[in-house]
């Protein structure tokens, strides 16, 4: 309990987990701390095809599985709790648990994003099978099938248009009768023959759970209270993402949307606190450029500790004041 551990992680998707890995072997027998929704989102897609290294695919689940087991091998330890509170004024830093409180010289956040969802019953259901949050993962899978994509910002579209290299058509089903992304976005969506909108629609169902896959929707016209079916093959939503950084309010910069703020890579405004993966990341959100930050937040995390060290021995104290972020960058 009273340990100060050289290195926490929280969160367990391919960000912390590559921490995770190269923290271990530096030989800082990192702690982490997975969530309850462990693993992140890949645990809700299915086949994976562009990780590099996975010539036919690997499943979502299965990826995370042997990040794990890579990052135990070399000794991380894992505990799974929700972090509830943490103090960053000063370190070491402090983290609650429900029953546990956890000090750090550094700490690595990879707490990610969770795609906003519609909360219907069936899509949850259907998630993987069908449904999707993520047009470059699983867009390959629906070649010339008919699909949807739902929302109407930026990413919709972005899906929209990224989807039309495969499926016969896409249809972008919108809550009200105007989009809300960028006019050259739209321009560019409206002028797609493949593109197709339902105005003032809302999806009240996702067919079919009964036979494991997704065949068509229940729409609801918001203005008339119509129902209609559409039949599609698959349903992207893409009604925008939420950082996970309520822990962080009013210690951590973030941005308009709630994103941790980095800079240099991987550093925070706290020194000795590092942010990656999706957590930090509203652009590419991709497995492999998560993992990508994690190794850089780990090497981070490593050269800060050197440079507390030596520091601190100069001064003759273990625990020193951190350095200013300007002098690792
Ligand atoms: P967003 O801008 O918040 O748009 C979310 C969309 O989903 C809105 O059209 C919203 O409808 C709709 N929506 C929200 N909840 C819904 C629900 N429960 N049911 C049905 N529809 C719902 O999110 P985003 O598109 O992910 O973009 C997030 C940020 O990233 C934005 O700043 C965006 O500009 C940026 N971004 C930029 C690019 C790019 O430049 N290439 C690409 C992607 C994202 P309403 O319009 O009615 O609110």
């Amino acid at each position: 309990m009273n340990e100060v551990r050289d290195v926490i992680i929280i969160g367990s998707g391919p960000a912390g987990l590559t921490a995770a890995i190269y923290a271990a072997r530096a030989n800082l027998r990192p702690l982490l701390i997975e969530g309850t929704e462990a693993g992140g989102q890949l645990m809700l897609t299915t086949m994976v095809e562009n990780y590099p290294g996975f010539a036919d695919g690997i499943l979502g689940p299965e990826l995370i599985g042997a990040m794990r087991s890579q990052a135990e091998r070399f000794g991380t330890e894992f505990i799974q709790a929700n972090v509830e509170s943490v103090e960053l004024s000063s370190p070491p830093y402090i983290l609650r648990t429900a029953d546990e409180e956890f000090r750090c010289r550094t700490l690595i956040i990879a707490t990610g994003a969770s795609a906003r969802l519609l909360g219907l019953p069936s899509e949850r259901h259907l998630m993987g099978h069908g449904v999707s949050t993520c047009a470059t993962c699983d867009g390959f899978f629906f070649r010339g099938k008919p699909i949807a994509v739902v929302g109407g910002g930026d990413s919709a579209i972005e899906e929209a248009l990224f989807l039309t290299r495969f499926a016969s058509k896409v249809t972008v089903i919108h809550r009200r009768n105007a989009l809300r992304a960028s006019k050259i976005m739209q321009e560019k969506a409206f002028e797609n023959p493949k593109i197709e909108f339902r105005w003032n629609a809302v999806v009240e169902e996702v067919k079919d759970v009964t036979r494991g896959r997704v065949t068509g929707l229940v729409l609801r016209d918001v203005l008339t209270g119509e129902l209609s079916e559409l039949e599609v093959d698959g349903l992207f939503v893409a009604i925008g993402h939420t950082p996970n950084t309520s822990l962080f309010a009013g210690q951590l910069k973030m941005d308009a949307n709630g994103y941790l703020i980095t800079h240099h890579g991987t550093l925070t405004n706290v020194p000795g606190v590092f942010a990656c993966g999706d957590v930090q990341d509203p652009v590419y959100r991709q497995a492999i450029t998560a993992a990508g930050s994690g190794c850089k937040a780990a090497i981070d995390a490593e050269r800060y500790l050197e440079h507390v060290m030596v520091e601190g021995l100069a001064r003759g104290s273990s625990i020193h004041p951190p350095p200013t972020t300007s002098s690792l960058s």
